[in-house]
This record gives C-alpha cells, structure tokens and sequence, in this order.
C-alpha cells in the first residue's frame, strides 16, 4: 500500500504544480528587514524552528533577502545588530519560480542545489491596472518530497 502511494506520488509530479504544495505568504515565518537582531527578535527566529526565513521590506510580499538560521551564529544579540548587515554580509541567492510550474520541474531545480527554497509567484492579471508579479508563498525541497511519498514529514 506505501509504495503505491509513492509509485501514483512520483507519477503525479508531472500534473501537480508549486501551487497546489506551497506555504502560503501569510503562514511564512519572515522578518522586515529594518529588524534588528536583539534579543528578542533572535529569540522568536529560533523559536520559529525554521532554518531559512525570507526578509521582506515593507510589505510581506516584497522579500528582498533570505536569512539562514547559521548565519546567525556570530551575531551577539547584545549588539542589536542590523538585519541587513548580516542579509548584505551573506547575500544568499533568492530563488524565484512560477505557480505553474511543475512539481517534477521544481525537484530538477532543487536538485542542482543552489537553495532548497524557492518564492512563488504569479503574474496578477486581475482588475484595471496592468499585469504584475505577486508572490504567493514558498517552496521547498520538502514540499516536493512529502507530495513524493503522500504523507507529511514530521520535524525532528
Ligand atoms: P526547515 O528546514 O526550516 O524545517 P523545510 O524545508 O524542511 O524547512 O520545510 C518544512 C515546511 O516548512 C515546508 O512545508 C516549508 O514550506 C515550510 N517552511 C519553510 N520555511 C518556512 C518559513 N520561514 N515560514 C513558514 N514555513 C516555512
């Protein structure tokens, strides 16, 4: 019965899409990037349990920056120190795809290894004004595998 799962998991890889797996906007973890790492700020972070969280400027659905929970590790909160020295010190790569884009698709890309985690986005073609990009929320490698074997990983 699992490896059916798996077998009609890997075989719908070609169909389903980053939209139909991802973590919407408004359930991300993220920081504005005017934050500063005092102690409070490093505390929710590690609270948060996630490794990666994407930094936003002004508004939640402009990420600008990806921080990593490790690049935190030289950063004292007693120095307050800016957000943005530590995002502009490490400059990691943002990672960005169409909702349309397929799951076998996706699992390629993760698979060269730049980022596990990748910002979704769609072109907004609704209302009056012209087309813009909208970002939707984010996908990771995880994602993609939990869809593999149809059943959620459970952190450690
Ligand atoms: P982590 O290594 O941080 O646990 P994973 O890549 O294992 O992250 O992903 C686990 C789940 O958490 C996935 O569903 C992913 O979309 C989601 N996720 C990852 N980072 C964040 C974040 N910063 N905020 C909210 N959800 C996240």
């Amino acid at each position: 019965k699992e490896e059916l799962n798996i077998i009609q998991g890997a075989l719908e890889l070609r169909t389903k899409t980053v939209e139909d797996v991802l973590t919407p906007l408004g359930d991300c973890f993220m920081l504005a990037s005017d934050a500063l790492l005092d102690f409070n700020t490093m505390t929710e972070v590690m609270q948060s349990g996630y490794t990666r969280i994407p930094v936003y400027e002004n508004e939640r659905s402009n990420i600008v920056d990806i921080l990593f929970v490790k690049d935190l590790a030289f950063v004292d909160p007693n120095d307050c120190t800016p957000l943005k020295t530590v995002t502009q010190f490490y400059r990691h790569p943002l990672h960005c795809v169409f909702n349309d884009t397929k799951l076998d698709a996706m699992l390629e890309e993760f698979k060269k290894g730049k980022s596990h985690l990748a910002i979704v986005q769609r072109v907004n073609n609704e209302g009056e004004g012209d087309p813009f990009y909208e970002v939707m929320g984010i996908v990771t490698l995880e994602d993609v595998i939990e869809e593999i074997i149809k059943s959620e990983i459970l952190d450690e």
